[in-house]
């Protein structure tokens, strides 16, 4: 079966060249992004706050707005800045529906474990969660994809059944800081804490801005038990 089907994409490429996703140019990359628009993905450089990934100068291990809020997250990674090409495909992934973007990401995020050996320490990837009435409007949950995507590379098993979004709640990116505070309490819940009991736990989610809802969700897994949680984001806003 493998032969007539790359026979009629090679046909396919030739009838319609494919184009990159961002620029609508040629483009031959097995991501659907040019050339051009890779090269404006850039890793944030260390050195990071150890919460929440931002740039830090060397002589910080955490950021000003970790060292106030105190965060769960024994550790926390972000890939890239919510910036450029990382932007809009996160864009075209959300609410456009290119799945298949999920490649790129998922080789970022790769990039980022691998260095870090952040797999080395976790035994559960958890995918942020959301309610299930918008998980039926998107047809997915973003942030499950890419989980799912590192899950599979890592060999590390992911649950998607025992950390629920309870609540529906406006969209954090409407809201100031201090209502996102407020937006996200009491809103998730850990189904059955026994699966998470005494274990390391990797929570993934596609951007992040004030970190309430990864924060929220890390509070709620040492609750139920959890050792370690860590979390680690395509994306941060600022
Ligand atoms: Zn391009
Ligand atoms: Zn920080």
């Amino acid at each position: 079966m493998e032969k007539p089907i790359k026979v009629f994409k090679t046909f396919l490429d030739i009838v319609l060249p494919p184009v990159c996703y961002m620029c609508g140019k040629s483009c031959s990359s097995k991501y659907g992004l040019c050339d051009f628009c890779l090269e404006k993905i850039h890793p944030i450089p260390p050195p990071h706050c150890q919460k929440c990934g931002r740039r830090v100068t060397t002589s910080e291990s955490l950021c000003a707005e970790c060292i106030a809020k105190k965060s769960c997250v024994e550790r926390g990674w972000s890939c890239c800045h919510y910036k450029d090409t990382i932007k809009e495909c996160i864009h075209l992934f959300k609410y456009r529906g290119y799945v298949g973007l999920v490649d790129i990401f998922k080789d970022v995020m790769a990039g980022f474990i691998k260095k870090h050996r952040i797999h080395e320490e976790v035994n559960f990837i958890v995918p942020v969660p959301i309610y299930a009435t918008k998980k039926r409007e998107r047809t997915y949950n973003h942030a499950e994809v890419l989980a799912r995507s590192l899950s599979k590379f890592f060999v590390i098993p992911m649950d998607t059944k025992n950390l629920k979004k309870i609540k529906w709640t406006q969209s954090q990116s409407e809201l100031g800081k201090e209502k996102r505070l407020k937006n996200v309490k009491d809103t998730f819940l850990a189904v059955d804490r026994n699966v998470f009991s005494g274990k390391s736990i990797l929570l993934v989610d596609d951007v992040y801005t004030t970190g309430a809802t990864i924060d929220e969700c890390a509070k709620i897994l040492l609750l139920a038990g959890a050792g370690k949680v860590f979390s680690l984001v395509l994306a941060r806003g600022a």
